[in-house]
């Protein structure tokens, strides 16, 4: 809507008119703000309009292709798709945009998939077969779903009733079980009794990604059903992804704030990070590297607390009742360097395109499903500026990200070292 009743809900593209309409192409969306860039190389945030270099994939692109949508000037196509889905939802355009124009980009982009599924158009097939390996096996892979918990070392033994539930995810139960395995055996270390779900499911991330809002919603009631009947107080995650999903995508889904899930929704590197400051989880061991961290999207620009909005639009794209927006500043960003740099001997040095700027794995919300080449090209393009700085090894917050990172390392024969924040706060404990 350019004037009248507004509200942020994806699945009416209606109400991202105006934002479609207000784009103007000046391209804060693709390029890292020039204060913080010390030159042409590593400059550019979108991996979409980087890989691609044609505006259709940029954001720019984007909000025209839906502007052109909403008044029936454009059917779908293959190419069409492939511009729509080809596009980490990474976020990086959104925190560029709203530096100058507090434009809904993201949720644009979300908004637009909801769209294409329910024009019967999209997602891509392989996301499709993703949802049927969702609905038979309660995973993403199609993995038996009796194996969720096979991760689980004999010697940890998580209880019956704790404030503590951590929330695997499907990436950590089934493919990435040493970040699942680090993740229990620091809060044993730590002295903190957690529990697991009475029967884990998958969150839903790619569902809510590629669009088909209906299925990721009915996962949300469950899920968040299911952890408030164990009582539990903080939800505790592994996955960056998955606690994007819970901590904003299942508040949107269901229309309620973050504060009102009934529960706080915690990464593993804000849990640690307080034990630390408490004095509760001494890193004493020595951990002789010299690295970088990466910013996984979903921990960082992309996981402020949701808050359902509605209300006007006047002149001058003014809205009333005042609208919070969420600009990705205070996202995930000071806890896992302040744990890094308790450890004794890592050395952490920080990769050109950081925090809000920095440049998306390529991995997550379907990207990899649909379009594994892209995602590796975004990962290797991300491995340059590591390479670049001189580091032996990268680590990140998510196993979506590490995946990525370590399969675009291994093909291009580099001897980097891929970890999980996890991996490394175990080894110095
Ligand atoms: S930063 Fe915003 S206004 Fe500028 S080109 Fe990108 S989407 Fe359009
Ligand atoms: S979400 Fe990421 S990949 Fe997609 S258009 Fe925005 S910056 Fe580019």
């Amino acid at each position: 809507m350019l004037k009248g009743k507004v509200s942020l809900d994806v699945t009416n593209l209606d109400n991202f008119e105006y934002d479609m309409s207000k784009c103007i192409k000046c391209k804060g969306c693709t390029w890292v703000d020039h204060i913080y860039m010390p030159g042409m190389t590593f400059s550019t945030r979108c991996p979409s309009a980087t890989r691609y270099l044609f505006d259709s994939y940029g954001a720019y692109g984007k909000m025209r292709i839906g502007t052109a949508m909403l008044e029936g000037r454009m059917e779908y196509s293959d190419e069409l798709l492939k511009i729509l889905y080809a596009c980490t939802l990474c976020g990086a355009c959104d925190v560029g945009c709203k530096r100058n124009l507090d434009l809904e980009i993201e949720l644009t982009l979300e908004a637009l998939r909801v769209k294409a599924v329910k024009d019967g158009k999209g997602p891509m097939p392989q996301h499709k077969k993703v949802a049927r390996n969702i609905a038979s096996q309660h995973n993403r892979l199609g993995s038996p779903h009796p194996n969720r918990n096979k991760w689980l070392p004999n010697d940890i033994k998580p209880a019956e009733k704790a404030d503590v539930l951590y929330f695997v995810g499907c990436s950590a139960a089934y493919t990435s079980p040493e970040i699942a395995q680090a993740t229990a055996r620091i809060l044993k270390a730590s002295g903190t009794p957690f529990m697991l779900m009475p029967d884990e499911w998958c969150c839903g991330n790619v569902l809510y990604s590629v669009g088909m809002v209906d299925e990721a919603r009915e996962l949300a009631k469950r899920n968040v059903e299911e952890v408030r009947k164990t009582g539990a107080k903080t939800l505790l995650l592994s996955c960056a992804e998955g606690y994007r999903m819970w901590k904003v995508d299942y508040p949107k889904l269901l229309n309620i704030s973050t504060e009102d899930l009934g529960f706080k929704v915690v990464h593993l590197v804000e849990f640690v990070d307080e034990l630390i400051k408490q004095g509760a989880l001494k890193l004493k061991k020595r951990v002789d590297l010299r690295l970088t961290y990466h910013d996984s999207c979903s921990l960082s620009r992309l996981s402020e607390p949701w808050k359902p909005w509605k209300g006007e639009r006047g002149e001058w794209g003014m809205v009333s009742p005042r609208l919070e927006r969420r600009r990705g500043a205070n996202g995930v960003y000071q806890p896992p360097r302040d744990i890094l740099q308790a450890i004794p001997g890592v050395e952490l040095v920080e990769m050109i395109r950081m925090k809000e700027n920095a440049f998306c794995c390529g991995a997550g919300r379907g990207t990899r499903e649909a379009f594994p080449d892209f995602a590796s090209w975004a990962a290797k393009e991300r491995l340059q500026e590591v390479k670049a700085i001189g580091v032996k090894a990268i680590v990140s917050t998510c196993p979506w990200c590490k995946e990525n990172f370590a399969q675009a390392a291994s093909k291009d024969g580099e001897k980097l070292k891929v970890l999980d924040i996890s991996e490394i706060i175990l080894a110095a404990i």
